[in-house]
């Protein structure tokens, strides 16, 4: 095949996989004796792990997951001219809306993917560990869509402070358990240990594996695995398609950066396409002041969560043990950086750029004014780097076309709003010396390759 197929609904039928047209492979992960156990443990199913190495460059989507995507997809592609007259811009400026679906982000679109897979491969149940609940609410309503019963371990600082996250996977029949819990060893021993009652995902993450080690159970890692940017393709290819269809075509395609896969699920369809020999473009990373992994952390071989458990991935990272300062863009808060992302971004295929929140909630409230959307405080860093790239194109005398990945709505985020409203909110400075300890805790290279 050598274009994406749609169906006549206009949904993707396959995803798309950039490693067809690298000339690279990308670096393997390592692994200690732990982290084999780890993995041995965690029952990925191999039709996930195949789509991780796979070298084809679609991938066809199951009848099923096509059903479910069917739903909510194609997601709309709308033109922001309110936004641009509130700018003052001559670039053209698009959004491609990933919020519009019941979980309220584009988690969805692989979240449905691996509850497919897992449930394929003979699991009932899934567990998970969530931090802001983003994840957590797209497994939820994911798991109910093919029969899976679900467990969610939130990290009980905002299990207590965004009560409406839980009331929304408990309607989709999830369980959700403030973390640490009585409900493991490990969150019983948190717990005995009398510190960190408040909790952290990494503990949540540690009750989630072990419970998924009970029958017919799987632990359901997360949003930025590889094969979890594969089945976000879908927006990209939505993405370019409807330019097409508009006789547009995009100069700048910008995202926000967590661990990569709102960004990697939008651009790579069109990095692809150029290197395929179609028109070239830019692609921006946006990331936070607060948590800047790409723009001032390291290529190295790292640890995915703080516990120590998970394999070494080689990426962008802070460093495992990097406390990112409190911020409202909780989806945005990971020390690292998907490791396709990371190889991509090392080579210069992409570009990053990192702003404080402040500024971040500057335009997102210029934009929910314009657009009628209240944006996701994740999704408001894509819309300041587009509003800051239409601006400098201005000065320039070159109009772009711009197209924002919105990623999610925030309308469970309005505590954010209020603090930026009330002059509550501050911005978050990290330090050198900060990024260099934790940078000094990265594992020594004594690992196997896997
Ligand atoms: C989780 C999340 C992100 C960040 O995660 P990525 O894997 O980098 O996409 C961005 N936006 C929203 C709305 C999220 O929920």
């Amino acid at each position: 095949m050598s274009s994406s197929e749609f169906g006549t609904d206009g949904v993707p039928l396959s995803w798309y996989n950039i490693c067809a047209d690298l000339g690279f492979a990308l670096p393997s992960d390592l692994s200690s004796s732990q982290s084999t156990k780890t993995a041995d443990r965690l029952r990925i199913p191999m039709s996930l792990l195949r789509q991780e190495r796979s070298r084809a460059r679609w991938i066809p989507i199951p009848e099923d997951v096509v059903d479910k995507y069917r739903q909510w997809r194609p997601t709309p592609l709308r033109r922001a001219r309110a936004l641009e007259d509130a700018l003052e811009t001559s670039c053209r400026l698009y959004y491609k809306y990933e919020g519009g679906n019941v979980s309220g982000s584009h988690k969805l679109n692989t979240a449905v993917a691996q509850a497919y897979f897992y449930r394929r491969a003979g699991r009932r149940r899934l567990t998970v560990g969530t931090g802001a609940g983003q994840w957590g609410t797209a497994i939820a309503a994911a798991c109910a869509m093919f029969g899976l019963d679900c467990r969610v371990f939130m990290v009980r600082s905002s299990y207590e402070a965004k009560p409406h996250r839980k009331t929304m996977m408990e309607l989709f029949g999830a369980e959700v358990v403030p973390s640490p819990s009585g409900s493991t060893e490990y969150g019983r021993r948190s717990l005995a240990s009398g510190s960190d009652t408040g909790g952290s995902l990494g503990v949540a993450l540690a009750e989630a594996v072990e419970d998924g080690m009970a029958p017919h159970s799987a632990f359901c890692a997360g949003s930025g695995e590889t094969y979890a940017l594969l089945h976000q393709s879908v927006i990209g290819l939505e993405t370019h398609m409807q330019l097409e269809e508009l006789e547009d075509r995009a100069d700048v395609v910008v995202g926000s950066l967590g661990a990569g896969s709102n960004l990697g699920g939008i651009a790579l369809p069109f990095l692809g396409s150029s290197l395929r020999g179609g028109p070239k473009l830019r692609v921006v990373s946006v990331e936070p002041a607060a948590c800047p992994k790409l723009t001032r952390g390291r290529y190295a071989y790292d640890y995915t969560d703080a516990s120590e458990t998970s394999p070494l991935q080689k990426m962008y990272t802070l460093g495992h043990a990097f406390a990112p300062p409190t911020m409202h863009a909780a989806g945005l808060r990971y020390h690292g950086t998907s490791k396709l992302i990371s190889a991509l971004y090392a080579r210069n295929y992409l570009e990053a750029v990192a702003y404080p929140q402040k500024a971040v909630f500057e335009s997102a409230e210029i934009f929910a004014r314009a657009e009628g959307i209240i944006p996701a405080p994740e999704s408001a860093h894509a819309i300041h780097g587009a509003r800051l790239i239409a601006a400098a194109a201005d000065r320039n005398g070159d109009p772009r076309t711009i197209v924002i990945c919105l990623s999610g709505h925030g309308l469970l985020d309005l505590g954010a709003y209020d603090a930026f409203h009330s002059g509550e909110m501050t911005d978050v400075d990290v330090s050198d010396e900060q990024i260099e300890s934790s940078l000094a805790a990265l594992p020594a290279r004594r690992f196997r390759e896997r």
